[in-house]
């Protein structure tokens, strides 16, 4: 398909000259900085932190390379997935003009990072049975609609989505298609990442704050053609990533077996908490998930949560959302926290659906 990405940037943003910080100037190595105005001397805490950070993330980038097999020049580094987000409205979305659709229930930042960026949201909701509604997508597709959001597997209803709806629409669709895979590692079927090879318009979103146990490192990654990449460097702020943070991830990917071990212990995790959730009268459905987290249909969502509450434990109340009516997000913990869970749940089912249920006053 001939999709002509600079066409699809706004006229300000393709006109503008990006900033040219001191390191993106001189990239090189030198005995003598004084292209920065840095502190010479040092950092108080002694850790280097005196000089600016690579504007561009390139270490990490050829780490992360080789584990995506994506080459550096098809990767984005965001301050986390929220920063990608944001800059895909500003980069290719006139305020008041262009439009993007989102798919609920699904991640809430998509509509807010449009409303942050004053572009309109149309709403395709997914079918009952969580999928991508293929028809009512295309055929909500204007001259203005600019991006698509599909999340896979999908916050919060925890599922995959049907990777041939993506594709299908990704073929017809004169804008870009944003694929949010933060939950991947945790799925049945691997990243759909090559589709950034076979599709020009498809932007696969990734992130360390997930299965890579980083979110307060804030680092998340956009993989898609070159031209996109290069839109979004620049628009970036010119050092958006710490050098605490680049560092930091770099590291973690020398980790990678005790991720793979995080992943296993949760996909086992989850496998038992599902199967002793749905023992409980108070629980009507827990829905199958690909995801670290089980989206639970309960008889009194909020009592539930209460109780779950004043006994330490914090979960999602999604029982507002659409088509999650009675719903909580359960994020799967460790062994003992979701012992736990499972006991206080067992102790509520007891005295207060059994009971009432089965031997009325
Ligand atoms: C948690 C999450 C992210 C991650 O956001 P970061 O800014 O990278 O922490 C992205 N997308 C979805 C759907 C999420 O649930």
């Amino acid at each position: 398909m001939a999709i002509d990405i600079n066409a699809l940037v706004r006229p300000n943003i393709r006109d503008m000259q990006s900033y040219s910080s001191a390191r993106s100037e001189f990239s090189g190595s030198a005995d003598v900085y004084l292209d920065a105005n840095e502190n010479p001397f040092g950092s108080p805490t002694g850790t280097g932190f005196n000089r600016y950070p690579d504007p561009y993330s390139d270490r990490l980038k050829r780490e992360l390379a080789k584990i995506k097999n994506v080459p550096p020049h098809q990767i984005f580094i965001g301050n986390g997935s929220d920063e990608a987000i944001d800059l895909l409205f500003r980069v290719f979305c006139i305020p008041r003009n262009d439009q993007a659709i989102v798919c609920p229930p699904t991640y809430g930042m998509y509509t807010v990072s449009a409303a942050i960026n004053d572009v309109g949201v149309i709403e395709v909701p997914l079918s009952a049975d969580f999928q991508i509604d293929t028809r009512a997508v295309i055929s909500s597709f204007s001259s203005r609609t600019k991006l698509v959001f599909f999340c896979s597997p999908n916050n919060p209803t925890g599922n995959l989505m049907d990777r041939g709806a993506i594709t299908e629409i990704a073929k017809v669709f004169d804008g870009l298609v944003v694929l949010d895979e933060a939950y991947i590692d945790f799925a049945e079927r691997p990243s759909s990442i090559e589709l950034i090879a076979e599709f020009p318009n498809i932007i696969v979103l990734q992130t360390f704050s997930k299965a890579w146990g980083m979110a307060g490192n804030r680092i998340g990654t956009a993989f898609a053609g070159s031209k996109i990449i290069d839109v979004m460097n620049k628009v970036k702020p010119p050092y958006n990533i710490s050098s605490h943070a680049q560092e930091a991830a770099i590291e973690a990917l020398d980790h990678e077996s005790v991720v793979r071990e995080w992943i296993d212990r949760t996909l086992s995790e989850r496998a038992r908490l599902s199967r002793e959730l749905v023992k409980f009268d108070l629980v009507e459905t827990v829905f199958p998930s690909d995801a670290n987290f089980l989206l639970v249909k309960l008889n009194d969502a909020q009592t539930t949560y209460n109780f779950l509450l004043d006994r330490g434990i914090v979960v999602r109340d999604r029982s507002g959302v659409e088509l999650c009516d009675g719903c909580l997000r359960i994020t799967v913990g460790t062994t003992e926290e979701n012992t736990r869970l499972l006991c206080i749940l067992k102790d509520l089912d007891e005295t207060v659906f059994k009971k009432s249920a089965c031997k009325p006053e």
